[in-house]
Formats: structure tokens, sequence, C-alpha cells
């Protein structure tokens, strides 16, 4: 199991098991090479602390996983646009200096 997953597979835990080919499936393991495993109730029982150890990232549902990769391409395609005046942060409200802040979409963020 371990030498298919390879080193820093993405583990995604659903909320709900789900059925495939008559088998309860709990979890599924996207390795880095793009292969998807699906994870047995029993597999998974018998290994949780070891899968959760190796993964180099861990989502609860897949609704969780799909919000992070929106949000990755989001990031991906945005050029990143710095602030060229003092803006205020949206999210703390500090005022920043030019050249410090990128627009992440809401407005300017200052990485707090
Ligand atoms: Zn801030």
């Amino acid at each position: 199991m371990w030498e298919k997953f390879g080193e820093g597979y993405t583990l995604i835990i659903y909320k709900r098991p789900s059925v495939r080919s008559g088998q309860k499936v709990v979890a599924e393991v996207r390795t880095s090479n793009g292969k998807v495993y699906y994870v047995r109730e029993e597999t998974f029982r018998d290994n949780e602390k070891e899968l959760k150890r190796r993964a180099k990232k861990v989502y609860h549902g897949k609704a969780e996983y799909e919000r992070a990769l929106y949000w990755e391409l989001k990031q991906e395609i945005r050029p990143k646009r710095t602030n060229d005046r003092w803006v205020v942060c949206w999210e703390c409200g500090r005022k920043v200096p030019p050249g410090q802040a990128v627009h992440d979409g809401f407005g300017w963020y200052c990485g707090c």
C-alpha cells in the first residue's frame, strides 16, 4: 500500500462512506503522480494513524478538497498584483505601505 501511495500524497477522508464495487470506501488517496486509490473501511481503520501521518495534506470531505483546489487554481491564474500606494487590509484593517499587500479578489490583503 505505501509503495503505491508514494511520498506526498493527498488524503481525502469522506464525510460519508461511498460504495465501490460492493465495498465500503471511506477515503481516497491521490498520489503526487495523479493516481487515485480508494481506501476501504477496514484498511482505513487499521492504518488511520499512518495514513494521516504520511499524507502531505488531509482533507475532511470532498467539498473541502475541491474548495482547496479551486483556491489554488485561482491563485495560479490571477497575476499577483501588489499595491502601489498605501492601502487598508480588508482582513485586519491595518494600513499597508506600497508593495506589501496583494489583491486577493476581495480586496487588499496584508498577509496577516
Ligand atoms: Zn491584514
